[in-house]
């Protein structure tokens, strides 16, 4: 098997010595302006290194569009960049998102299905644009793709621009208000199912790396079932440190890596460099006794 990481030793570029010593700092869920994150895959590599990720994976929502800048300018300033991925899916009637590292971008059935999930946004993005306008929002479509400027329109960039237009104060108030379940502008999902999703990322040789676990609307009976339905589908990993988040709850997070042996991972989640309290990096470290998913990348 080939390695699913490319290792790049120290690399001298502008503004960062060859031998500045790091410890190492995974990152392992970053977004750019491909989908709904606000820098381009570069930026996003040197806003990381210069927070002290030593290695990130860029995990676009459904495209993998970024991952050649990313790894190129990780070369560069010296870090290591794991190919990745993060695709929406269904479980049980709600929208969950899994993960993908080490994939192959170039694996075609990987990028078929991918074109299928920008096929679904580009639908509900117009629906929603149609429902907005039924309910007396105008022209939210249009403003949502420029918001997303050549990237995928996602809801995101409905909350950005409902904001902007003066529709609602904030982007969770626009969600409250406009896009979320029973609201005017309100959707249904329609991924895949979670079991193909996983298939899809390990076909590509990738590690399936369950999102956010404690971020879903479940109850703990619920979640339990997601995890123990993604682990049951070759899920190999989830996400215990996931952004800013409670002790409490990457305490839950580990027990669950723990009954389902699964891998654990650590994510930001970064989207925004003007979200000053999420900053790639600097989250908290992994909890002891677990299995780190980057023992199986390395
Ligand atoms: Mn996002
Ligand atoms: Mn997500
Ligand atoms: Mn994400």
């Amino acid at each position: 098997m080939a390695p699913i990481v490319a290792q790049f030793g120290a690399t001298t570029a502008a503004g960062f010595p060859a031998q500045m010593p790091m410890a190492d700092n995974f990152d392992l869920h970053l977004h750019s302006s491909v989908s709904d994150g606000r820098l381009p895959p570069g930026a996003v590599v040197r806003h990381a290194r210069a927070s002290g990720v030593t290695h990130l994976a860029l995990t676009d929502h459904d495209t993998t569009a970024g991952v050649a800048e990313a790894m190129t300018e990780a070369v560069a300033v010296g870090i290591t960049c794991i190919p990745g991925i993060e695709i929406s899916a269904t479980w049980a009637g709600t929208e969950v998102h899994v993960v993908g590292l080490g994939i192959d971008i170039h694996n075609s059935r990987l990028q078929t299905r991918l074109a299928g999930q920008v096929a679904l946004r580009e639908r509900r993005a117009r629906e929603i644009g149609q429902r907005l306008e039924n309910g007396r929002i105008h022209d939210a479509l249009a403003g949502a793709r420029a918001m997303a400027a050549e990237g995928v329109v996602t809801r995101t960039h409905f909350a950005r621009w409902l904001v902007a237009a003066g529709h609602a104060p904030d982007a969770a108030r626009a969600y409250k208000r406009f896009l979320g379940r029973g609201k005017p502008g309100y959707v249904p999902p329609q991924w895949p199912a979670l079991e193909e999703v996983v298939e899809w990322i390990v076909a590509a040789g990738g590690v399936a790396v369950l999102a956010h676990p404690l971020r879903y609307p479940l109850s703990s009976r619920r979640l339990e079932g997601l995890v123990a339905a993604f682990a049951a589908a070759n899920g190999q990993a989830i996400e215990v440190v996931a952004g800013r988040q409670t002790p409490d709850r990457t305490a839950r997070a580990a027990a669950l890596a723990l009954k389902y042996a699964l891998q654990a991972s650590r994510g930001s989640d970064f989207h925004d460099p003007e979200q000053a309290w999420l900053v790639p990096g600097q989250i908290a470290p992994l909890p002891g006794g677990l299995s780190p998913v980057w023992g199986r990348l390395g």
